[in-house]
Parts: structure tokens; sequence; C-alpha cells
């Protein structure tokens, strides 16, 4: 039989995005082995970007004050408006230069199989967001995966009620199908991000 404090870690780790039970395992059997120096050093990076890391009160993404570079900056196209899962993927759309509006980052998608809704809060302030900038482009950047495009299809409808004059997009063919964004290469994504197609 395996101690209690064990199987409590294999949860805490099971709980972690992406980590399913044997690699819970594996990584918990790895962590107990090493030393108390190299535990006290992880724990405290944990704690370190837990409590010094800001987000940007309006698009979720990385901030050193209130608001973000992106949101900050006036030069920003404050009628578009691009949503992404993750800061990750902002960057990499940043990093094409081929979107000059301001985002939203979701850090949730919907999960078809297990039955999963967005977060209702994030839903709620992104909804406020919309309410408030009054946008009149907004491209729902989801992953182009089963995931990704049932998420896509329910902002779409929300975004239609509450700015029916709007205009919606999805990424471009062009990225492969069944894909994440985060793997999608920088030509790739420029593609479709100019390609666009109202939705
Ligand atoms: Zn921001």
């Amino acid at each position: 039989m395996r101690p209690k404090e064990f199987e409590f870690l294999v949860d805490a780790i099971k709980s972690l995005p992406s980590v399913g039970s044997k690699a819970a395992e594996r990584i918990a059997y790895h962590l107990i082995h090493q030393d108390q120096q190299y535990v006290d050093e992880f724990i405290k990076r944990i704690t370190n970007a837990k409590n010094n890391i800001k987000f940007c009160k309006q698009c979720g993404n990385f901030a050193i004050d209130d608001l973000c570079t992106i949101c900050s900056n006036p030069e920003r196209d404050n009628s578009k408006l691009c949503i992404v899962n993750t800061i990750d993927e902002l960057n990499k759309i940043e990093s094409t230069g081929s979107f000059n509006g301001i985002y939203f980052v979701l850090n949730d998608e919907i999960n078809v199989k297990a039955k999963k809704k967005i977060d209702s809060e994030i839903i709620k302030k992104l909804m406020n967001y919309c309410a408030v900038k009054d946008f009149k482009e907004i491209i729902i950047a989801t992953n182009l995966t089963v995931n990704g495009e049932a998420t896509n299809i329910y902002l779409n409808k929300l975004l239609k009620d509450i700015l029916p004059a709007c205009v919606t997009y999805k990424l471009a063919i062009g990225l492969p199908v069944n894909s994440a964004l985060d793997y999608a290469d920088e030509n790739t994504l420029k593609f479709a991000i100019k390609n666009k197609t109202k939705i």
C-alpha cells in the first residue's frame, strides 16, 4: 500500500492540465526522490510566480501595471478584438505583426467529451468588455480542434446577441485541422489571420 501523502501528491499533480494518472505517478516518484534543496527551490518558484506576476485587468495578458503594454498602447485599434485561448497564443499572433487590435485571453475552452462549459465568470468578463468597447470586428481565434470549434460557435452566438452589428471572424484554413494554435508556424498563422473568414 502506498502512503496517503503519496496519493495526495499524485492527486495534486493530476489536477494540472494535460496530466493523466500514469504521468502524475511518474512525476510524483520523481519529486520525492529529489533532494530537499530541489524541492524547496521548486516550491519557491511557484510561490514567487503566483505572488509577483500580474495580469492585465482588461485582456488577461501579462502586465506590470493594471493594463498590459498592448491595452495601454494608444496606437492599437480599439475597434478590433481578437479572442485567444492562452497568453502564448496572443504572443504568437503578436509576433506575426498582422493584427493591430486588442485581445481577450480566455484561458479556458469548452470540453465536448467531458461536457464542460467555459467558466461563467470568464464569459461575464468577456461580455462586459464587449458591451463597453462596442467592437466592430472580432476574430475568434480558438484552436482548430473539436473543443476549439465548439468554443468558437458558442462565443459567436453570444457575441451576435450583444453586438449585432459587429462582424465576427474565425481563422482561415491554412492551419492544420485538429491543431492547437500554439503549434502553428508564424507564416501559417499570418495567412490564417490575413484570410480570416466571416462566421
Ligand atoms: Zn491587456
